[in-house]
């Protein structure tokens, strides 16, 4: 539907971003177009709802950096609110903290241990799943908390890496698969 044939046009491929043999999936032309944006958030929206159309999530967490460009936009949507999950070092009060490996080295992200109230579900919504590191990372620290994930959404899903089994049985929502 809409977002669908918004991604198809309006995400492009730069070959050799960052290093040589990475094709780069630059999403700046969909975030510019307003019809293009409207119908992605509302898309990745509904992986918050049930059948009926009823919000059965609590907040809406997306992942630095682009994951905020999305999340914020969906967490209004549903008529909730926004968490940010930032890398090491940025967010000013006590956290919960999680590694884990790349490519090359390890990453580790953090989210306010007050940021999610024990009991909560949250939706997860980022930009790329690629080998699922991040979105497995984040679930971690939802649960450290004391919540629960109830689903993640994407716009693109890369389909020739593992990042399905990396996230194990959490639901997975994507609009795009490459
Ligand atoms: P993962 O942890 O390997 O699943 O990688 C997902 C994270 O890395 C997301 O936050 C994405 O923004 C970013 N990412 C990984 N690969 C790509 C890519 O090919 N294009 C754009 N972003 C990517």
């Amino acid at each position: 539907e809409a977002a669908r044939a918004a991604l198809a046009r309006l995400v492009l491929d730069v070959p050799d971003f960052p290093e040589p043999g990475i094709v780069f999936k630059d999403i700046t032309p969909l975030l510019a177009d307003h019809a293009g944006l409207t119908a992605v958030v509302a898309a990745l929206a509904e992986a918050g709802r049930d059948a009926e159309g009823n919000v059965v999530v609590d907040k809406v967490l997306g992942m630095e950096a682009r994951g905020f460009i999305l999340a914020a936009p969906v967490a209004l949507a549903l008529g909730i609110g926004f968490v940010p999950v930032r890398k090491v070092g940025k967010l000013p009060r006590e956290t919960h903290a999680v590694s884990y490996a790349l490519e090359y080295g390890e990453a580790t992200l953090e989210l306010h241990r007050d940021a999610v109230a024990p009991g909560e579900r949250v939706l997860l919504v980022d930009d790329v799943l690629a080998t699922g590191g991040t979105v497995k990372a984040t679930r971690e620290l939802v649960e450290a908390c004391g919540g629960s994930a109830h689903a993640v959404a994407v716009l693109m899903e890369l389909g020739f890496l593992p990042g399905r089994e990396t996230v194990g049985d959490l639901p997975v929502t994507t609009l795009m698969t490459v």
